[in-house]
Protein backbone atom coordinates (compact mmCIF):
# COMPACT_ATOMS: atom_id res chain seq x y z
CA UNK A 1 0.00 0.00 0.00
CA UNK A 2 2.81 2.54 0.76
CA UNK A 3 4.15 2.65 -3.31
CA UNK A 4 0.53 3.08 -4.51
CA UNK A 5 0.79 6.11 -6.06
CA UNK A 6 -2.43 6.02 -7.78
CA UNK A 7 -4.01 9.02 -8.54
CA UNK A 8 -7.30 9.78 -6.70
CA UNK A 9 -6.40 7.36 -3.90
CA UNK A 10 -9.43 6.97 -1.17
CA UNK A 11 -8.43 8.65 1.96
CA UNK A 12 -10.60 5.91 3.20
CA UNK A 13 -8.94 3.10 1.86
CA UNK A 14 -5.63 3.96 2.50
CA UNK A 15 -5.84 4.95 6.34
CA UNK A 16 -6.67 3.16 9.44
CA UNK A 17 -8.78 3.73 12.17
CA UNK A 18 -10.48 6.18 10.03
CA UNK A 19 -14.25 5.10 10.27
CA UNK A 20 -17.02 5.17 13.05
CA UNK A 21 -20.43 3.43 13.66
CA UNK A 22 -23.36 5.07 14.44
CA UNK A 23 -26.65 3.18 15.82
CA UNK A 24 -29.58 5.04 16.55
CA UNK A 25 -31.54 2.60 18.81
CA UNK A 26 -35.40 3.58 18.97
CA UNK A 27 -37.97 1.97 20.63
CA UNK A 28 -39.15 -0.17 17.00
CA UNK A 29 -35.92 0.16 15.32
CA UNK A 30 -32.34 -0.18 15.74
CA UNK A 31 -30.25 1.40 12.96
CA UNK A 32 -26.39 0.64 12.25
CA UNK A 33 -24.49 2.63 10.36
CA UNK A 34 -20.39 2.80 8.70
CA UNK A 35 -19.49 6.12 8.55
CA UNK A 36 -16.68 8.25 7.17
CA UNK A 37 -15.05 11.28 8.31
CA UNK A 38 -16.97 13.29 5.85
CA UNK A 39 -20.63 12.06 7.34
CA UNK A 40 -20.15 9.14 4.34
CA UNK A 41 -22.41 6.22 5.35
CA UNK A 42 -20.00 3.05 3.58
CA UNK A 43 -22.51 0.68 4.69
CA UNK A 44 -26.00 -0.04 6.80
CA UNK A 45 -28.08 -2.87 8.41
CA UNK A 46 -30.93 -3.01 11.29
CA UNK A 47 -32.52 -4.75 13.55
CA UNK A 48 -35.66 -4.67 15.60
CA UNK A 49 -35.41 -3.53 19.14
CA UNK A 50 -38.65 -4.55 20.44
CA UNK A 51 -38.17 -8.15 20.43
CA UNK A 52 -34.75 -8.41 22.37
CA UNK A 53 -36.72 -8.44 26.17
CA UNK A 54 -33.11 -9.19 27.19
CA UNK A 55 -30.60 -7.11 26.56
CA UNK A 56 -27.69 -9.52 26.75
CA UNK A 57 -29.53 -10.66 23.14
CA UNK A 58 -29.66 -7.55 21.61
CA UNK A 59 -26.47 -6.73 21.83
CA UNK A 60 -25.40 -10.23 20.84
CA UNK A 61 -28.01 -9.64 17.48
CA UNK A 62 -26.44 -6.44 16.67
CA UNK A 63 -23.18 -7.73 17.11
CA UNK A 64 -24.10 -10.36 14.39
CA UNK A 65 -25.91 -8.26 11.85
CA UNK A 66 -22.58 -5.98 12.57
CA UNK A 67 -20.04 -8.66 11.59
CA UNK A 68 -20.62 -8.67 7.72
CA UNK A 69 -20.46 -4.75 7.45
CA UNK A 70 -17.65 -4.21 9.60
CA UNK A 71 -16.06 -6.94 7.29
CA UNK A 72 -17.19 -4.97 4.01
CA UNK A 73 -15.33 -1.60 5.47
CA UNK A 74 -11.99 -3.96 5.57
CA UNK A 75 -12.58 -5.60 9.33
CA UNK A 76 -12.53 -3.83 12.80
CA UNK A 77 -9.22 -2.71 12.85
CA UNK A 78 -10.98 0.57 10.29
CA UNK A 79 -13.25 1.06 13.31
CA UNK A 80 -12.36 3.94 15.65
CA UNK A 81 -15.27 3.61 18.17
CA UNK A 82 -19.32 3.78 18.08
CA UNK A 83 -21.54 6.19 19.10
CA UNK A 84 -25.03 5.60 20.18
CA UNK A 85 -28.10 8.00 20.12
CA UNK A 86 -30.32 6.20 22.85
CA UNK A 87 -33.49 7.47 24.66
CA UNK A 88 -32.60 8.49 28.15
CA UNK A 89 -29.09 7.86 27.49
CA UNK A 90 -26.58 9.20 30.18
CA UNK A 91 -23.18 10.37 28.79
CA UNK A 92 -21.17 10.16 31.78
CA UNK A 93 -21.90 6.46 32.80
CA UNK A 94 -22.71 5.36 29.23
CA UNK A 95 -26.03 3.74 30.67
CA UNK A 96 -29.60 3.99 29.31
CA UNK A 97 -31.44 4.79 32.20
CA UNK A 98 -35.45 3.74 32.67
CA UNK A 99 -36.63 4.41 28.89
CA UNK A 100 -40.24 4.02 28.56
CA UNK A 101 -40.53 2.92 25.38
CA UNK A 102 -37.45 0.36 25.70
CA UNK A 103 -37.96 -3.08 27.00
CA UNK A 104 -34.99 -3.30 29.04
CA UNK A 105 -36.05 -1.83 33.01
CA UNK A 106 -34.49 -0.20 35.58
CA UNK A 107 -30.01 1.53 34.13
CA UNK A 108 -28.87 -0.20 31.10
CA UNK A 109 -24.58 -0.45 30.92
CA UNK A 110 -25.01 -0.32 27.08
CA UNK A 111 -21.93 1.62 25.87
CA UNK A 112 -19.71 -1.27 28.25
CA UNK A 113 -21.76 -3.70 26.99
CA UNK A 114 -21.38 -2.78 23.63
CA UNK A 115 -17.40 -1.84 23.76
CA UNK A 116 -17.27 -5.73 25.04
CA UNK A 117 -18.73 -6.88 22.64
CA UNK A 118 -16.55 -5.50 19.41
CA UNK A 119 -13.74 -4.35 21.15
CA UNK A 120 -13.67 -0.64 20.89
CA UNK A 121 -15.08 2.20 22.44
CA UNK A 122 -18.08 3.24 22.82
CA UNK A 123 -20.19 6.19 23.36
CA UNK A 124 -23.79 7.02 24.30
CA UNK A 125 -25.92 9.56 24.86
CA UNK A 126 -29.54 10.69 24.43
CA UNK A 127 -30.90 11.30 20.14
CA UNK A 128 -31.05 14.49 20.46
CA UNK A 129 -27.53 15.22 21.93
CA UNK A 130 -26.26 12.95 19.19
CA UNK A 131 -28.25 15.27 16.61
CA UNK A 132 -26.48 18.15 17.79
CA UNK A 133 -23.02 16.44 17.96
CA UNK A 134 -24.17 15.22 14.18
CA UNK A 135 -25.07 18.76 13.01
CA UNK A 136 -21.94 19.81 14.31
CA UNK A 137 -19.13 17.06 12.85
CA UNK A 138 -21.50 16.82 9.79
CA UNK A 139 -24.41 19.28 9.41
CA UNK A 140 -25.42 23.11 9.29
CA UNK A 141 -23.55 23.63 12.93
CA UNK A 142 -20.14 22.96 11.00
CA UNK A 143 -18.04 25.96 12.93
CA UNK A 144 -20.63 26.65 15.00
CA UNK A 145 -19.76 27.08 19.31
CA UNK A 146 -23.06 28.19 20.05
CA UNK A 147 -26.13 26.38 18.58
CA UNK A 148 -29.46 24.80 20.13
CA UNK A 149 -30.89 21.72 18.06
CA UNK A 150 -34.53 21.02 18.64
CA UNK A 151 -35.53 17.68 17.76
CA UNK A 152 -39.21 17.78 16.56
CA UNK A 153 -40.64 14.15 16.83
CA UNK A 154 -42.72 12.04 18.99
CA UNK A 155 -41.43 13.68 21.44
CA UNK A 156 -39.34 17.51 21.61
CA UNK A 157 -35.79 17.23 22.45
CA UNK A 158 -33.10 19.08 23.05
CA UNK A 159 -29.46 19.40 22.18
CA UNK A 160 -27.41 22.05 23.90
CA UNK A 161 -23.83 23.37 22.82
CA UNK A 162 -22.17 26.21 24.54
CA UNK A 163 -18.57 27.32 23.58
CA UNK A 164 -18.21 24.76 21.42
CA UNK A 165 -19.25 21.72 24.17
CA UNK A 166 -22.83 20.05 24.56
CA UNK A 167 -23.71 20.61 27.61
CA UNK A 168 -24.45 17.48 29.57
CA UNK A 169 -24.76 19.07 33.24
CA UNK A 170 -24.18 17.57 36.33
CA UNK A 171 -25.50 14.03 35.80
CA UNK A 172 -25.16 13.90 31.79
CA UNK A 173 -28.98 14.98 31.24
CA UNK A 174 -28.97 18.35 31.03
CA UNK A 175 -31.15 19.60 27.65
CA UNK A 176 -34.33 18.50 28.39
CA UNK A 177 -36.20 21.76 26.65
CA UNK A 178 -38.96 19.92 25.28
CA UNK A 179 -40.02 19.65 29.06
CA UNK A 180 -39.90 23.40 30.12
CA UNK A 181 -43.88 24.22 31.71
CA UNK A 182 -45.61 26.56 28.58
CA UNK A 183 -48.85 26.22 30.21
CA UNK A 184 -49.19 26.57 33.70
CA UNK A 185 -51.59 25.68 36.31
CA UNK A 186 -54.84 23.56 35.45
CA UNK A 187 -54.80 24.49 31.85
CA UNK A 188 -51.97 22.74 30.74
CA UNK A 189 -51.93 19.55 28.94
CA UNK A 190 -50.71 16.57 30.24
CA UNK A 191 -47.18 15.59 29.22
CA UNK A 192 -45.56 11.92 28.78
CA UNK A 193 -43.35 13.05 31.48
CA UNK A 194 -46.37 13.11 34.24
CA UNK A 195 -46.29 16.89 34.35
CA UNK A 196 -48.63 19.68 32.80
CA UNK A 197 -47.96 21.83 30.26
CA UNK A 198 -44.63 20.72 28.77
CA UNK A 199 -43.51 22.15 25.40
CA UNK A 200 -43.59 18.69 24.27
CA UNK A 201 -47.18 18.27 25.08
CA UNK A 202 -47.86 21.00 22.15
CA UNK A 203 -45.06 21.12 19.85
CA UNK A 204 -44.51 17.18 19.28
CA UNK A 205 -45.98 15.60 16.17
CA UNK A 206 -48.40 14.08 18.93
CA UNK A 207 -48.83 17.49 20.32
CA UNK A 208 -49.92 18.54 17.18
CA UNK A 209 -52.07 16.10 16.12
CA UNK A 210 -53.62 16.95 19.75
CA UNK A 211 -54.44 20.30 18.85
CA UNK A 212 -55.89 19.53 15.77
CA UNK A 213 -58.20 17.09 17.80
CA UNK A 214 -59.08 19.34 20.50
CA UNK A 215 -59.92 21.98 18.00
CA UNK A 216 -62.23 19.39 16.03
CA UNK A 217 -64.15 18.43 18.92
CA UNK A 218 -64.20 21.95 20.82
CA UNK A 219 -65.46 24.22 17.56
CA UNK A 220 -67.61 24.17 14.67
CA UNK A 221 -64.88 25.93 11.76
CA UNK A 222 -65.36 23.47 8.66
CA UNK A 223 -62.16 21.27 7.79
CA UNK A 224 -61.20 18.60 5.45
CA UNK A 225 -60.00 16.90 8.84
CA UNK A 226 -63.61 16.35 10.14
CA UNK A 227 -63.70 13.97 6.92
CA UNK A 228 -61.43 11.55 8.53
CA UNK A 229 -61.49 9.30 11.48
CA UNK A 230 -59.96 11.10 14.47
CA UNK A 231 -57.62 8.63 16.06
CA UNK A 232 -56.33 8.61 12.63
CA UNK A 233 -55.40 11.88 12.21
CA UNK A 234 -51.28 12.61 12.21
CA UNK A 235 -49.30 15.84 12.07
CA UNK A 236 -48.82 15.05 8.71
CA UNK A 237 -52.12 15.06 7.54
CA UNK A 238 -52.67 18.45 9.39
CA UNK A 239 -49.72 19.76 7.50
CA UNK A 240 -51.17 18.49 4.05
CA UNK A 241 -54.38 19.93 4.87
CA UNK A 242 -52.83 23.48 5.90
CA UNK A 243 -50.82 23.61 2.58
CA UNK A 244 -53.91 23.05 0.91
CA UNK A 245 -55.53 26.58 2.85
CA UNK A 246 -57.92 24.79 5.20
CA UNK A 247 -58.10 27.02 8.02
CA UNK A 248 -58.34 24.98 10.77
CA UNK A 249 -55.09 23.34 10.23
CA UNK A 250 -53.60 26.43 9.35
CA UNK A 251 -53.80 27.81 12.54
CA UNK A 252 -52.72 24.32 14.20
CA UNK A 253 -49.58 25.01 12.88
CA UNK A 254 -49.45 28.83 13.46
CA UNK A 255 -50.40 27.88 17.11
CA UNK A 256 -47.14 25.71 17.27
CA UNK A 257 -45.15 27.55 15.96
CA UNK A 258 -46.21 30.35 17.81
CA UNK A 259 -45.29 28.23 21.09
CA UNK A 260 -42.23 27.33 19.72
CA UNK A 261 -41.05 30.83 18.84
CA UNK A 262 -41.86 31.79 22.56
CA UNK A 263 -39.88 29.19 23.46
CA UNK A 264 -36.80 29.55 22.15
CA UNK A 265 -36.88 33.49 22.93
CA UNK A 266 -36.60 32.01 26.38
CA UNK A 267 -33.98 29.51 25.07
CA UNK A 268 -31.94 32.64 24.04
CA UNK A 269 -31.73 34.31 27.32
CA UNK A 270 -30.50 31.26 28.86
CA UNK A 271 -27.50 30.73 26.09
CA UNK A 272 -27.65 33.14 23.76
CA UNK A 273 -27.03 30.76 20.59
CA UNK A 274 -26.18 32.33 17.33
CA UNK A 275 -29.27 28.91 15.64
CA UNK A 276 -31.62 27.39 16.34
CA UNK A 277 -31.80 23.89 14.36
CA UNK A 278 -35.02 22.22 14.04
CA UNK A 279 -34.61 18.43 13.27
CA UNK A 280 -37.01 15.74 12.60
CA UNK A 281 -39.76 14.93 10.63
CA UNK A 282 -41.69 17.77 11.66
CA UNK A 283 -39.95 20.37 9.96
CA UNK A 284 -40.51 18.76 6.49
CA UNK A 285 -44.11 21.33 7.72
CA UNK A 286 -41.46 24.46 6.44
CA UNK A 287 -42.79 27.81 6.53
CA UNK A 288 -46.18 26.86 7.96
CA UNK A 289 -44.44 26.25 10.84
CA UNK A 290 -41.16 28.04 11.00
CA UNK A 291 -42.52 31.38 9.54
CA UNK A 292 -44.57 31.77 12.93
CA UNK A 293 -41.86 30.10 15.05
CA UNK A 294 -39.75 33.30 13.66
CA UNK A 295 -42.35 35.97 14.25
CA UNK A 296 -43.19 35.04 17.68
CA UNK A 297 -39.44 34.61 18.92
CA UNK A 298 -38.87 38.64 17.43
CA UNK A 299 -42.01 39.46 19.15
CA UNK A 300 -40.84 37.65 22.57
CA UNK A 301 -36.77 37.64 22.87
CA UNK A 302 -35.21 40.25 25.00
CA UNK A 303 -33.76 43.39 22.97
CA UNK A 304 -30.05 42.88 22.77
CA UNK A 305 -30.60 39.61 21.40
CA UNK A 306 -32.80 40.29 18.43
CA UNK A 307 -31.96 39.50 15.08
CA UNK A 308 -29.02 37.40 16.14
CA UNK A 309 -30.07 34.08 15.90
CA UNK A 310 -30.22 31.94 12.77
CA UNK A 311 -33.47 29.49 11.84
CA UNK A 312 -32.42 26.49 10.46
CA UNK A 313 -33.83 23.31 9.56
CA UNK A 314 -31.00 20.30 9.96
CA UNK A 315 -29.37 19.30 6.54
CA UNK A 316 -28.98 15.77 8.19
CA UNK A 317 -32.79 15.22 7.72
CA UNK A 318 -34.06 12.17 6.23
CA UNK A 319 -33.58 8.13 7.54
CA UNK A 320 -29.83 8.86 7.92
CA UNK A 321 -29.95 11.86 9.94
CA UNK A 322 -30.16 9.99 14.06
CA UNK A 323 -27.19 7.45 12.80
CA UNK A 324 -25.11 10.18 11.49
CA UNK A 325 -25.78 12.06 14.32
CA UNK A 326 -24.71 9.23 16.73
CA UNK A 327 -21.69 7.67 14.83
CA UNK A 328 -20.07 11.39 15.41
CA UNK A 329 -19.69 10.89 18.95
CA UNK A 330 -16.91 8.24 17.86
CA UNK A 331 -14.70 11.15 16.72
CA UNK A 332 -14.94 12.36 20.27
CA UNK A 333 -13.67 9.16 22.13
ZN1 LIG B 1 -43.06 16.84 30.04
Amino acid sequence: MFNDKTNDIDMDESLEKNLVIGLDLGGTNSVFGIVNARGKIKATTAIKTQVHQKVEDYVSASAEALAPIIEQVGGIGRIKAMGIGAPNGNYYKGTIEHAPNLPWKGVVPLAEMFSKALGIPVALTNDANAAAIGEMAYGVARGMKNFIVITLGTGVGSGIVVNGQLLYGCDGFAGELGHVTMVRGEKGRLCGCGRTGCLEAYCSATGVARTAKEWLQTTTTPSVLREMPMDDITSLDVSIAAEKGDKLAKDVYEFTGHMLGEACADFAAFSSPEAFIFFGGMTKAGDLLMEPVKRAYDEHVLPIFRGKAKFLVSSLSGSSAAVLGASAMGWEV
